[in-house]
């Protein structure tokens, strides 16, 4: 398997990115923020505690989302492997999924950084919340909020896997399609 963490700030093409991966090299597609807006849509109980925090851009909690992750590694386990999008969103969550990976014979091979600056990032974002209804995506405070979050929880998870020698960063700015050719190059140093 290969299992690719793809990483970078809120807006910086992570969901963009995957999808054209998954199409070239077959991986399964594992997007955490997705899977939250599916379960918020149903309008469960949990869909409203969820949406009270994505709606904040706070972070779901640890064991929370990773109950999700296993169910769909589980249901998932013969793929050629996965691409996880928007997790870990922590250390914690970084080294459970370190520890869960194995049960399934497997291990994260790469993270792969999107470089992309925030004034960017916020244009991109406000930009999508037009069109997508994303309410976390249409208010500025609620944005800067989440680059906060992701500043101050999320950035440690990048020392995590440069420590393990797994970490690789790509210029997230420009065209989609020369973005997806640098991505190609730096996953296929790392499949060998
Ligand atoms: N979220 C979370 N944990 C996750 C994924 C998403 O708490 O593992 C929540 C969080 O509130 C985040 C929102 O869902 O701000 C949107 O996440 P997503 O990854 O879809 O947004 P992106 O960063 O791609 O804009
Ligand atoms: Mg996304």
């Amino acid at each position: 398997m290969f299992n690719l963490v793809i990483f970078g700030p809120p807006g910086s093409g992570k969901g963009t990115q995957s999808d054209k991966i998954i199409e070239k090299y077959q991986l399964k597609h594992l997007s955490t923020g997705d899977l939250l807006r599916a379960e918020k849509r149903s309008g469960s109980e949990l869909g409203k505690e969820i949406q009270r925090i994505i709606d904040n851009g706070e972070l779901v909690p640890d064991a929370m989302v990773q109950q999700m992750v296993k169910a769909f590694v589980e249901k998932n386990k013969d793929a050629n492997g996965f691409i996880f999008d928007g997790f870990p969103r922590t250390v914690q969550q970084a080294q459970w999924l370190d520890q869960m990976l194995p049960d399934f014979n497997t291990s994260v091979s790469l993270m792969l950084s999107l470089d992309v600056e925030e004034d960017e990032l916020k244009k991109r974002l406000l930009s999508r919340g037009a069109v997508s209804g994303r309410a976390d995506d249409q208010n500025v405070s609620i944005i800067e909020n989440r680059i906060q979050v992701y500043h101050h929880q999320t950035i440690p998870v990048m020392d995590f896997y440069k420590k393990q020698m797994k970490y690789a960063k790509v210029e997230g700015v420009g065209d989609i399609d020369d973005i997806f050719k640098r991505v190609c190059l730096t996953i296929e140093k790392y499949m060998k």
